[in-house]
């Protein structure tokens, strides 16, 4: 039985009860979310040691980091390095995307060193061995879930009627999703739908096996503000939306992604639309970065767009280095990417329902250290509390204020006024 199916007959499994402990939320109450497919809690059967995690209703707005080799760079141990990187920086799960060198290599040795779910997309395995065949495509599947990654980004949504939407409606960008232009590239190739599309009922029945959570992908997804809100995407989310309820009936938890380029005041729109075609579906977004013009600071432009869609109803956000767009992510890009994503995360959360007073009690953590010129208590508050340590020591000027206004330190001043207004009463 998946997890799924447990949750609908009313069990509590050992993962439910783990996130539910975690999270502050009933356990009952959990394992509904999961049964109705609001919330996913990704988990391979064959995954050894691993800390679940739960996306979606109710719960904060969890965090996923990409690491991956490239046909330039395919050092396996460094994009272990960059996953342990990430763990230690917070992220809530890692998706290896690698593309190049030993592929089966990389994922297996992720695999071993976190304990946090991990997902991956199978259809670059069946690309890099030039095979995006039925046969392929399912071989490349089988094979990452053998492996027990815990979810996979599946392009189920593009198929014959894409191609003719964007010949109908063509975009500056074209596709930008590796995986939707494959998928593209072999219907247009061989004249047959999408593999994955066209039978998904089998691939359902693969996922039940091994009780993996899919991630339906956003092959479509706008490239630039230029293309944010076209056709094509919005005839994604409604195949999306169809593909989430077969999963449900299938007992396989279902997650959806999302763009990509979107202008700020088009992403709550955006986030509404797609919670409402795929019926509360967990929403995975990468980004929504609300510029172009900014590489170099993309994980700050995808962090502003996070907040807007995680106040909107987004639950899960793939964290963008500041390598986007231009490189190969370092370990350094891994970790800040990390990091300004947390906190776009943690923003949302200080909004969303379910879990606002828990995030809001962080920040009162923080503000009350800073009231109190409490230097040691602002760093255990803070986010990521080595940078802050690191900023605030750099110079060797040591006061019990900062350097920013030292002897006019607002916050000491005031505190002196009101206690001799109080004085002198
Ligand atoms: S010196 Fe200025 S910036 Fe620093 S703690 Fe005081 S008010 Fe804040």
């Amino acid at each position: 039985m998946t997890l799924m199916e447990e949750a609908s007959r009313g069990r509590v499994p050992r993962e439910i009860g783990s996130v539910a402990e975690r999270e502050g939320i009933d356990p009952a109450k959990l394992a509904r979310l999961v049964a109705t497919g609001r919330v996913v809690i990704p988990r391979n059967i064959r995954r050894e040691n691993l800390v679940p995690v739960g996306v979606g209703e109710m719960l904060t707005t969890k965090v996923n980091v990409n690491v991956g080799t490239s046909k330039s760079l395919d050092s396996p141990e460094t994009e272990v390095e960059k996953a342990l990187a990430a763990v230690a920086a917070g992220t809530d799960a890692v998706m290896d995307l690698s593309t190049g060198g030993d592929l089966d290599l990389v994922r297996r040795k992720i695999l071993d060193a976190v304990h946090i779910p991990v997902g991956s997309v199978p259809i670059y395995n069946a690309a890099v061995k030039k095979d995006v065949s039925s046969q392929g495509l399912f071989d490349a599947l089988e094979k990452h879930a053998k492996d027990g990654v815990d979810f996979v980004t599946i392009h189920a949504g593009v198929n014959n009627n894409s191609l003719e939407r964007l010949h109908q409606d063509p975009r500056i960008m074209g596709v930008v999703s590796r995986g939707g232009s494959l998928t593209m590239k072999y219907i247009a190739e061989t004249g047959e739908d999408n593999p994955y599309y066209a039978e998904f009922d089998y691939l359902l029945e693969m996922a039940r096996e091994y009780d993996l959570t899919l991630s339906l992908g956003d092959g479509l997804r706008p490239g630039c503000i230029e293309d944010a809100s076209d056709r094509a995407k919005y005839m994604e989310f409604i195949m999306l939306g169809e593909l989430v309820k077969r999963a449900r009936a299938a007992g396989v938890q279902a997650m959806v992604e999302g763009p990509g380029h979107v202008p700020a005041d088009e992403i709550q729109t955006s986030v509404k639309a797609m919670k409402y075609l795929t019926d509360g579906a967990p929403l995975y977004l990468l980004g929504p970065l609300v510029t172009d013009v900014a590489p170099g600071y993309d994980h700050i432009t995808a962090a502003m767009g996070g907040v807007i869609a995680g106040m909107a109803g987004a639950d899960f956000l793939c964290a963008t280095t500041p390598s986007e767009h231009l490189d190969l992510p370092t370990k350094e890009d891994v970790i800040e990417g990390t990091y300004v994503t947390r906190v776009a995360a943690h923003a949302a959360d200080l909004t969303r329902p379910g879990v606002r007073e828990k995030a809001r009690a962080w920040d009162l953590q923080m503000a009350k250290a800073r009231a109190d010129l409490d230097w040691n208590g602002q760093f255990n508050a803070a986010i990521n509390p080595t940078r802050a340590k690191l900023i605030r020591h750099r110079r060797g000027v040591e006061t019990d204020t900062c350097t920013m206004c030292s002897e006019l330190c607002a916050i000491r001043l005031s505190k002196e006024a009101l206690e001799m207004q109080r004085e002198r009463k």
